[in-house]
């Protein structure tokens, strides 16, 4: 059967309430799907009857100078890609039908959260992100909603949402996917050249140096921070934005890493934003997650 696309609430809602009975696994997007998106929607059938994604590109979480206009949009390939991978319903929803104006009433993450990392240069940002996810969970209203750990702090303000707002579903926070130089899959690295790509592996790169440092046992911030830094050099053309080592649940940053750490990073390679993060332990030896 082809996969049926809806694109407003009401749709959507009429073709769920026939559904309610069963297990609903949901994965927002903002579509050009890639091999981390697949991996959130394998996740989300496996663990569920019926598989919903949405695909919105939120104009509500592009700043005034952001790429909001040169996103990549690629629906018909989005909508394979779905159907291949056994989605049963895709969500495609129009900016009216979401209530896109400048009236919306508007989700407010807790201001601590939004203080540092991304929160820091992209004003709005996380406001616009929890206004839609909200919409969204409160419009599929499924029993596990799946997001990606690469856009750690994204995940960590919903689950204080979720928390907070007592909205009934379950957060599943999903592995980063990588290409085999480590690059994070991204929308974004459609912009970049093949050059470009090559010399982007370097945050992985040094993420990964700043795990062996800590596991050797350092737990100092500024120790792990400086491992990070000395591999990110080895690559002139990548401009750092920023690289913190925080709490994974409250994102404040830590002098010393007791238990685990989040460190994540921001910058740019041809003008490109990309982020990424790892986990770090450094009690736990042999720690082996990616
Ligand atoms: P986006 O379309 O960029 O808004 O991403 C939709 C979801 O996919 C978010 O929960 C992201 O965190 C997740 N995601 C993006 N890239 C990856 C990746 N490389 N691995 C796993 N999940 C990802």
């Amino acid at each position: 059967m082809d996969l049926p696309i809806f694109t407003t609430p009401s749709e959507l809602g009429h073709y769920l309430q026939s559904h309610r009975s069963q297990a609903i696994g949901f994965v927002p997007t903002m579509g050009a799907l890639h091999l981390g998106h697949q991996s959130l929607i394998d996740r989300a059938r496996h663990e569920n009857t019926l598989a919903v994604v949405s695909i919105f590109v939120n104009p509500l979480q592009f700043g005034a100078n952001e790429d909001l206009d040169q996103y990549p949009r690629q629906l018909e390939i989005d909508r394979v890609i779905c159907e291949t991978a056994g989605v049963d319903a895709l969500f495609v929803p129009t900016p009216e039908s979401m209530g896109i104006n400048n009236t919306l009433t508007q989700i407010i993450p807790p201001p601590l959260m939004l203080s540092g990392l991304c929160g820091r240069t992209r004003v709005g940002h996380f406001q616009g992100v929890a206004t839609i996810v909200t919409k969204l969970l409160n419009i599929v209203q499924p029993d596990r909603a799946y997001f990606g750990e690469k856009d750690s702090q994204q995940l960590a303000i919903i689950r204080r949402i979720v928390t907070d707002l007592n909205i009934p579903v379950d957060i599943v926070g999903c592995p980063t996917l990588r290409a085999a130089s480590g690059l994070a899959h991204s929308s974004r690295n459609q912009y970049l050249s093949p050059t470009g790509k090559s010399q982007a592996a370097v945050i992985y790169r040094s993420l990964q140096q700043a795990r062996a440092v800590a596991n050797s046992g350092e737990v100092h911030a500024p120790s792990i921070l400086a491992a990070v830094m000395t591999e990110l050099a080895t690559v002139p053309e990548f401009e750092l934005e920023y690289l913190e080592l925080v709490d994974r649940h409250s994102l404040q940053s830590l002098d010393t890493v007791e238990n685990s750490a989040l460190l994540a990073i921001a910058g740019r390679i041809e003008n490109t934003r990309l982020i990424d993060n790892i986990i770090i332990e450094p009690h736990r030896l042999n720690y082996d997650l990616e």
